[in-house]
């Protein structure tokens, strides 16, 4: 197990009376090391920031803020029936220049010391796999990391988090609109069942394929969507 650097932020909060850990958040920085840790410590800010931990791209890991406190990593969220998953959750924020011209994968070293980090933290805490998760999946629209680079299949191989294998179901059909929002509900991103193709409803479909149709984030209706859903939703209601 990777050495663990205490890197203490000011940006912390207790949890709130009647909240306990159920889930563990993955997030990209946007920046390098140097910043990430700037911006994730610094109390002068609008809108201070932190996460628990922090892993460079050579998989040092940073700890910000004690797994006791909350740290300020989802903003406003939700998964399931619960929302403010901040004082739900532990966050852990991967070094990675995220979307953009910048963007790169997520380096095998980084990959194996959160592998590593993840397996205590959800063993110390009793997560369930399926409540392994992005923080687009808990803010759609708002936010879109860790992203389609991040290997969600590989981590799921090795343990951490719920990914089914990709099967291609010959037999499905395009589902309509709110079929989609109730497969997407019964997983748990927050949607509303309105049967209208609208924007939020277009961004809830990305998150879900960042997360598990990495390679076509496109917000289409297609029978590929309507088969995953159901291979995911069968995965998360085990
Ligand atoms: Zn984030």
């Amino acid at each position: 197990m990777t050495e663990i650097i205490p890197y203490p932020s000011p940006n912390y909060a207790e949890r709130l009376p009647g909240s306990s850990i159920k889930y563990l958040i993955l997030h990209y920085t946007a920046c390098n090391l140097e910043m990430s840790l700037k911006i994730l410590t610094d109390n002068n800010s609008s809108n201070p920031v932190s996460a628990h931990y922090v892993i460079d791209e050579a998989g040092c890991i940073y700890q910000l803020v004690d797994e006791v406190y909350q740290a300020w990593h989802a903003g406003v969220s939700f998964w399931k029936n619960r929302e403010k998953l901040n004082t739900w959750s532990i966050g852990i924020e991967l070094v990675n220049p995220g979307h953009g011209p910048n963007c790169s994968p997520f380096p095998s070293l980084q990959m194996e010391s959160l592998l590593g980090l993840s397996k205590k933290i959800t063993a110390r805490h009793q997560i369930p796999a399926y409540h392994v998760l992005g923080h687009s999946d808990i803010a759609p629209g708002r936010k879109i990391d860790p992203g389609e680079h991040f290997d969600w299949a590989w981590l799921a191989q090795n343990g951490i988090g719920v990914y089914p294998p990709l099967k291609v179901d010959v037999e499905a059909e395009v589902p309509d609109v709110m079929t989609i929002q109730v497969l997407l509900q019964d997983i748990g991103y927050r949607i509303p069942l309105s049967g209208i193709l609208d924007s939020y409803t277009i961004n809830v479909i990305k998150a879900f394929q960042m997360h598990f149709m990495p390679d076509s984030v496109d917000g289409r209706l297609t029978k590929a969507l309507g088969s995953r859903l159901n291979q995911v939703k069968q995965a998360y209601t085990l």
